[in-house]
């Protein structure tokens, strides 16, 4: 499903640095991959190289056998079909919990409103929002605001997602019932890559855990492999500073 091989990227500003050397990993479908590592690592590079929210500077990326850093990749089509789950919402405010799920479905896929409306609503009944639609982001919960954004991506009927912390910025009551529709999701066979420091979660939810740490790949098992049996000495440190 996702294909990732030797990718590479450069940032030049403010600075020249190397942010991902060499990156191989490969996602089959179905699968859930958590990565885990400490801050600056690259994570979230890697994760925005795979919609191509950031471009990789060398290397090659397949997302279900296209090729995504090609000239004629339509990047709108591959946003659509590989969604991603951010740390801040981003939810229009200004928009009901149902406009903002059935938006793109109507702008970017052309679905009628009745029909787009009809789909989000099953969605937010699904992450447990159904008596939430009328409402407007702000005066939703951080983890119903996060729930909203996970029910919006599913809504473009992705073929993965991506995930970058998204609990981080939830108050500790509200991460259960965000990791709760992930497990769901992971469950019913979605298609995951999952940044987080949730180990929990982790251990239970991951087919696979990689490591990164200073733009690379330094470590990758089954998540009891790698959390009881570390064997770098860099993912022993971490887990013991995060465990
Ligand atoms: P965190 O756990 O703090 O979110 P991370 O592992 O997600 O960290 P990244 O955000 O991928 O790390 O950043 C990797 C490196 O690339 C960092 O040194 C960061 O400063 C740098 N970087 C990320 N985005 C940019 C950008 N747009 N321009 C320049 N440098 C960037
Ligand atoms: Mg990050």
């Amino acid at each position: 499903m996702i294909k990732v091989n030797k990718i590479n990227k450069y940032f030049y500003i403010p600075n020249e640095l190397h942010a991902l050397k060499d990156i191989t990993l490969h996602v089959s479908k179905g699968e859930v991959l958590v990565i885990i590592g400490p801050s600056g690592s690259g994570k979230s590079t890697l994760l925005r190289c795979l919609n191509r929210l950031e471009y990789a500077s060398s290397g090659e990326i397949n997302i279900d056998g296209e090729n995504i850093l090609s000239a004629t990749c339509n990047i709108n089509q591959i946003r659509a079909e590989v969604g991603m789950v951010f740390q801040s919402f981003n939810l229009f405010p200004h928009l009901t919990v149902l406009e903002n799920v059935s938006l793109a479905p109507i702008s970017v896929r052309g679905k009628s409103k009745a029909a787009a409306d009809q789909r989000s609503l099953e969605l937010l009944t699904k992450v447990g929002l159904a008596d939430k639609v009328a409402y407007y982001p702000g005066r939703l919960s951080g983890g119903q605001q996060q729930r909203v954004a996970i029910a919006r991506s599913l809504a473009m009927n992705p073929k993965a997602l991506l995930f970058d912390e998204p609990t981080s910025a939830l108050d500790p009551e509200m991460v259960g019932e965000v990791l709760e529709v992930m497990k769901d999701l992971a469950k019913e066979g979605m298609t995951m890559v999952v940044v987080t420091h949730e180990m929990g979660f982790a251990r239970e939810v991951a087919d696979r855990v990689i490591f990164m740490d200073q733009g690379m790949i330094i470590e990758e098992g089954n998540p009891e492999e790698l959390f009881s049996n570390p064997k770098n000495e860099r993912t022993k440190l971490f887990l013991s500073q995060i465990l």
